[in-house]
């Protein structure tokens, strides 16, 4: 491997995974591709492991199976290892110092745990374990010594607006409080696009269909994500993102609607300064500032320009038309384990509205309703998290069984 800095790259075969093996294709003379992993994509997966020759890969061993493709040599990669068990080794291959942790939803809890237990550098994009359970990730890194960076471009742009020793306490860790005590941070507000129902109706935004809602004004992602920012869900699971990453109260975590996605969030400090991060809505770039930390290296995108842009608008969200961000700001004032309940429900009612067996206004109505049969725990342990969210898909889908009749 030379001097090269060896990668995972989870999640592969995603948006997240193409943005980032992108930025690994310009800047190739410094990382290098050690494991990838996909799931259903066995074929994108191929052609990516004939590209970059990786040590190890890994996918759902079910579809590695169907297309013949579950022994090394057909991968051309030294190993193969199937399942949960092959992100977890993909994430901890010992030729691997930065982790991007891009699966969709809860299904990378167990491999950016693993990798943030092992004491990789862990380039956060998959937002959900944060949801689910970020206090555990933040201690497991205080304990091994991991650098947490996240990539989500909101947090990212937080990050990056923070005083360098502030950064350092977050990337172990201990979060924005435990630091000194002279960070001077006293809010933060994170900025949304308004996703692609912004202008329309309620009774429009009941009845939009799949279609519509993948169709992102701003930013291009995986279909989880994108219904996600349809619903404005994406930024009530942002904002407990941030309180659990920086340590902060759901009070001090503002949402702003700001069309144009080029201001990426703002940080407010107690002397009345504000200072916020601009940029191309690119990934390549939050995840190469992942990747060179705390250098700056290119990412390929062109930075932005001002007078082009003209202006920036901003604006309060509706929290009448867009209830799931009001779900989650509740979610995020109980803590404990109503965000597990929230993110888990979500991403069942998601599933069933992507294959069209319930209508886009359902979505927060199950979350609703998920949340409402629950009664929040303390969660200590993995098993408590993956036992709730086990515990809340049962019932989100017996709720929707229950709309369908
Ligand atoms: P995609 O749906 O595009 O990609 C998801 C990736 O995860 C694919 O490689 C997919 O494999 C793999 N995957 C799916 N299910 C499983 C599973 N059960 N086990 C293991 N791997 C699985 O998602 P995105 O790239 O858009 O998003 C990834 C994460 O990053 C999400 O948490 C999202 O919130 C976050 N994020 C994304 C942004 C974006 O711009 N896309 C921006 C900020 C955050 P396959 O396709 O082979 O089945
Ligand atoms: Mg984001």
């Amino acid at each position: 491997m030379g001097d090269r800095i060896g990668v995972a790259v989870l999640g592969a075969t995603g948006s997240i995974g193409a943005s980032a093996l992108q930025v690994l294709r310009l800047q190739g003379d410094r990382f290098k591709v050690v494991s990838l992993t996909a799931w259903n994509q066995i074929g994108a997966l191929s052609r990516l492991v004939n590209e970059f020759s990786p040590a190890l890969v890994a996918a759902a061993p079910e579809s590695a199976e169907d297309a013949g493709l579950d022994s090394p040599p057909e991968f051309q990669a030294d190993y193969y290892v199937g399942g949960d068990e092959g992100l977890v080794a993909a994430a901890t291959h010992p030729d691997v110092h930065t982790v991007i942790a891009g699966v969709s939803g809860a299904a990378g809890l167990q491999s950016t745990l693993a990798a943030v237990r092992a004491g990789k550098r862990v380039l956060l994009a998959n937002k959900e374990p944060l949801v689910m359970c970020g206090h555990l990730l933040r201690d497991a890194a205080a304990e091994s010594g991991a650098c947490l960076l996240p990539i989500d471009s909101e947090h990212n742009a937080i990050f990056q607006c923070l005083p360098l020793e502030v950064q350092r306490d977050v990337a172990a860790g201990r979060g924005i409080r435990a630091g000194p005590g002279r960070s001077g941070v006293s809010r933060i507000a994170l900025t949304a696009s308004g996703g692609p129902f912004l202008r329309t109706t309620a009774s429009g935004i009941a009845k939009a269909t799949p279609n519509e809602a993948l169709a992102h004004p701003t930013w291009n992602m995986g279909p989880k994500i994108s219904v996600d920012s349809a619903t404005l869900m994406n930024k009530g699971l942002e904002l407990i993102e941030a309180c659990t990453l920086f340590g902060l109260d759901e009070s001090q975590v503002e949402v702003v609607i700001h069309p144009q996605s080029v201001l990426h969030s703002v940080v407010y400090f107690s002397d009345g300064s504000l200072i916020g991060q601009m940029g191309s809505p690119d990934m390549r770039v939050p995840i190469t500032h992942g990747l060179a930390y705390p250098d700056r290296m290119p990412s390929g995108v062109a930075g932005i320009d001002l007078t082009e842009i003209g202006q920036l608008q901003f604006e309060l969200p509706d929290l009448e038309r867009f209830p799931s961000l009001k779900l989650a700001r509740q979610a995020a004032k109980e803590g404990r384990s109503a965000p597990i309940v929230l993110n888990a429900a979500n991403e069942v009612a998601v599933q069933a509205f992507l294959e069209g067996r319930i209508g886009f206004g359902f979505i927060p109505e199950i979350v609703d309703r998920s949340l409402e049969r629950h009664d929040p725990r303390e969660i200590t342990e993995l098993v408590q998290v993956i036992g709730i969210d086990r515990e809340t898909r049962i019932v989100a889908d017996d709720i929707i069984r229950g709309i369908l009749h």
